[in-house]
């Protein structure tokens, strides 16, 4: 069994399959380490990997007994039932390992999404984006350098954030820049500048995907923290130093975000065999299976399952990986899987100091509306969750009561 990316839901696949009698798992990664993404907030304003419990691959693989091969998936070859990766070079640019192949009796695609530029002139030069750790570093590396620009450089003024898009990812880090950023190469803590932040959003509803109640609260918490929301507002130009709207508006801006949504990453276009939507996004029918292949799967963001609302989340990606690891020994031992059915389990915001709000599905199937600490625990649990699975419980809650006992008591921030 080869599994492609071990983000939320493939490592969390590999662990629950390592070990099952008759399976062998090989799990591909294009990095060493694994990072849960819900995390990079707070590494864009500051958290560093150890404190975002950054996790080797390779420890990982030797605990639960599956294979780990970092490498990048290239293409496949479906007769063949054979993966290309890459080939990989060192920080210089020297090539150190040449392209591979690796052959599966049944392939799992979980290779995450990325932010769609949507065509805009200068997103790739001048925006940052927020889809890997190295993205949240390089953004918190610039905001810690134009944070010290701002109070004793030649720029002395607060400085303009402008982040597109008022998905879950955009009013988030808005709230956790506006709140807790503490550039590096600033201190004391009293000198760090105000940075005057930004919210843009193309349509006339802000948070377009949330509920009447959820909106207004947010709403109220970043105006609040001194979060200026521009509604109907269409971004059609980045520049280095301001953002320019379809009607000719300038915004000045020194940190510009672009965070758009969520599409598959560039690769599915690029691999021929299997079929794809219009969000570059694998089509596979409701057991996870490629429409294309009955022996390939593909789970979380990189995924479109058909007639299924299931949204890009972790909590989606967990859900399908938990399926498959029920599903997959059955399918190996020639029975046909089960279709995987989406429950939403509600949607959570923490919104750095500004709080948290949100709303959890009952098991009735009413929504409660939740705020501040239960909202934040509620995050924190679907995060325990993801480590409980991949840590195992008595390492999981060693983690826990760490962080219990810890004066960082780890994130103040958001769910999904
Ligand atoms: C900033 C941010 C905040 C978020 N907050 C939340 C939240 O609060 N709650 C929530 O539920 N969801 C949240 N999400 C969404 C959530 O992180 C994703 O939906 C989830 O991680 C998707 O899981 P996945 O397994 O599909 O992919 P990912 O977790 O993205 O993992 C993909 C893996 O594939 C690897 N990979 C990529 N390309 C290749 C390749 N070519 N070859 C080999 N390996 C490859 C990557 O290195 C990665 O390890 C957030 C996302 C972001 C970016």
């Amino acid at each position: 069994m080869v599994i492609a990316g071990g983000g939320a839901g493939g490592l969390e696949l590999a662990v629950r399959l390592a070990g099952q009698p008759g399976i062998g798992v090989f799990l591909v990664d294009q990095s060493p380490t694994h990072i849960w993404k819900p995390r990079l907030h707070e590494m864009a304003a500051g958290a560093r990997r150890g404190m975002v419990d950054e996790m080797e691959y390779a420890g990982l693989a030797e605990r639960w007994g599956f294979v780990f091969v970092q490498g990048s998936l290239r293409d496949i070859a479906p007769d063949a039932r054979r993966i290309e990766l890459d080939a990989m070079e060192d920080g210089e640019g020297h090539r150190v390992v040449g392209e591979r192949e690796l052959e599966y009796d049944v392939l799992v695609l979980a290779i995450g999404g990325v932010t769609p530029d949507l065509g805009v002139d200068g997103v790739t030069e001048h925006a940052f984006m927020l889809d890997r750790a190295e993205d949240a570093e390089a953004l918190f590396s610039r905001l810690s350098l134009a944070a010290l620009d701002a109070t004793v450089g030649e720029c002395r003024d607060a400085m303009d954030t402008v982040i597109v898009g008022t998905g879950l990812t955009g009013v988030e880090l808005a709230a956790y820049l506006a709140t807790d950023a503490q550039p590096a190469a600033l201190a004391p803590r009293d000198a760090r500048p105000r940075l005057r932040v930004t919210l843009v959003e193309a349509v006339d509803e802000f948070m377009p995907s949330m509920g009447e109640t959820e909106r207004r609260a947010v709403r109220e918490r970043l105006e609040d923290v001194g979060v200026t929301i521009r509604t109907g507002c269409q971004i059609s130009r980045v520049a280095a130093d301001h953002v320019e709207t379809d009607e000719g508006t300038r915004l000045d801006s020194r940190l510009t975000v672009w965070a758009t949504g969520r599409v598959g990453p560039p690769i599915v276009d690029e691999i021929d065999a299997l079929q794809a939507n219009d969000k570059r996004q694998w089509r596979v029918r409701k057991t996870l299976q490629s429409v294309d292949r009955r022996d390939i799967f593909a789970l979380g963001d990189c995924a479109a399952v058909e007639g299924s609302e299931a949204p890009p989340t972790a909590q989606a990606a967990s859900e399908q990986a938990n399926h498959l690891a029920r599903e997959l020994p059955r399918y190996c031992a020639g029975q046909a899987p089960r279709a995987f059915e989406y429950r939403h389990k509600g949607t959570l915001m923490s919104l750095g100091a500004a709080g948290a709000v949100g709303r959890l599905r009952s098991g009735l199937g009413h929504d409660l509306q939740i705020r501040g600490r239960v909202a934040a625990a509620a995050y924190r649990g679907l995060e325990r969750q993801h480590e409980m699975v991949v840590l195992g419980r008595v390492r999981g809650s060693a983690r826990m009561f760490k962080e219990l006992f810890s004066p960082q008591r780890g994130p103040r921030v958001k769910v999904h």
